[in-house]
């Protein structure tokens, strides 16, 4: 529809400018109305705080941290937070409406949001990590809560993280409130399967797109960027499953052996390294940017974002990629990887494993009870599968591309709940 403004031609390796070229030919197709198309192009709320800390050595430092609140529309918004140096306002809005659209398209009742500490956790003690992760917490009082805004782990955070946020939000409302975050330590109401729901879902995708594109999981070769939580557990499930895993990377490189990588070595010889894979034994070294080119049945970047973009697409030797990632796939390089014939899942539908057992996690915390992990995996198996055959038939019916079509399932939805709910 001509009031949407057309899809822009530069800068599509910004991710906010990325999700908005996919938002805009989502909604051109859909005929979003344009009421609906205002609202959710721009996020509910943007919030910057800065918080000084003590330091080790007796310094203040002044950090910078964000959230930001896209919709919650569908519910209270849901999303992680980051701790990196890279971390950006703009990177977190997409952040934050990539999660509107992945909650939408797996169908869980919560709006989209995401935060980020701009900071480098490697190089800072637990203690200095821990002030500020409670910092952060007493500055955004007013956002989170269980009925408001849930946090949760991403990139540079985990469990400790989320256990410092639980203590500190219930300190200060005098209460435990253990809904108030996801991610955190089974003690601590945290749930079972969190740790490697992601990459179960990574799993379940790429087994459903493996089905569609007649590749036996048997004979597959993959190759997997990024050895954290995602990367990490989706390359044992890939391997358990049949595939053959025949590279992996992580910030110190890349790791190739034709013949298959052992996964449960590799996550024994990094937990036991410091973190890295730096001098795994078991396989060539590559520089990490190539692993990207290796010859492949299914590519799954779990790390950053842009990592495929216009400057490599062309030359990516593979049949499906899964993104693991949030936004691992610039915008400009769409066009390409689609005129080479390559199935790309898209990160709304295949990394929404995580936040779908977030969801579950916070499901157990108000009814004060706990599900075991084959109930887990059997309800998050089941609305990953469930959730990509939806997708793969609006793809058909349209003929879009497997993102747009879950674009598509998610902002539809959207619409009709808030045509329901209605603005001012
Ligand atoms: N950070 C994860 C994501 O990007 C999980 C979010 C959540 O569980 O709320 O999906």
């Amino acid at each position: 529809m001509s009031y949407i403004e057309p899809a822009p031609i530069k800068d599509k390796e910004n991710p906010f400018e990325s999700m908005m070229f996919r938002f805009r030919i989502a909604s051109q197709i859909l005929g979003l109305n344009e009421e609906i198309y205002n609202v959710l192009k721009s996020p509910d709320k943007q919030v910057i705080v800065s918080m000084p800390v003590t330091m080790d050595d007796g310094s203040i430092r002044v950090f910078e941290g964000y959230r930001v609140i896209h919709s919650n529309i569908l519910g209270p918004s849901k999303g992680g937070v980051r701790y990196d140096n890279n971390v950006t306002l703009d990177e977190v809005k997409a952040l934050a409406a990539w999660m509107t659209w992945k909650c939408a398209v797996v169908d869980i009742p919560y709006g989209g949001a995401k935060g980020g500490i701009k900071c480098n956790p490697r190089q800072m003690s637990a203690g200095e990590i821990e002030r500020l992760t409670r910092a952060y917490v007493i500055a955004m009082a007013n956002v989170f809560g269980p009925d408001r805004d849930i946090p949760a782990p991403d990139m540079g955070t985990g469990q400790r993280e989320m256990a410092w946020m639980m203590d500190q939000y219930s300190r200060q409302a005098g209460i435990t409130v253990s809904g108030v975050v996801t991610g955190k330590p089974i003690i601590l109401g945290g749930s079972l399967g969190r740790m490697e729901a992601t990459g179960r879902g990574v799993m379940i995708t790429t087994l459903s797109a493996m089905e569609k594109l007649k590749i036996n999981p048997y004979q597959s070769r993959c190759v997997i960027q990024g050895f954290g939580n995602v990367g990490s557990h989706a390359a044992l499930l890939m391997e358990e499953r049949g595939a053959k895993v025949i590279a992996i990377s992580d910030i110190t490189g890349g790791y190739v052996n034709e013949n298959g990588i052992d996964i449960e070595n590799a996550i024994n010889y990094r937990n036991n390294n410091g973190g890295t894979l730096e001098g795994f034994p078991e396989a060539d070294k590559i520089n990490g940017d190539d692993l990207l080119l290796i010859e492949c049945d299914v590519l799954i970047p779990a790390a950053l974002e842009d990592v495929i973009t216009i400057h490599n697409a062309g030359r990516l030797r593979t049949k499906l990629i899964v993104e693991g990632a949030n936004g691992p796939t610039a915008a400009n390089a769409d066009e390409i990887i689609e005129r080479n014939g390559i199935v790309v899942v898209p990160d709304i539908l295949a990394n929404a494993g995580g936040v779908t057992v977030s969801y579950f996690e916070w499901v157990q915390n108000r009814l004060g009870y706990k599900w075991t992990k084959e109930r887990i995996s059997r309800r998050s198996d089941r609305i990953m599968k469930s959730s990509f055959t939806q997708v793969y038939d609006i793809a058909q019916k349209y003929n879009v591309s497997l993102r747009i079509a879950a674009y598509m399932l998610a902002i539809d939805k959207i619409a009709k709940a808030y045509s329901h709910r209605g603005g001012f």
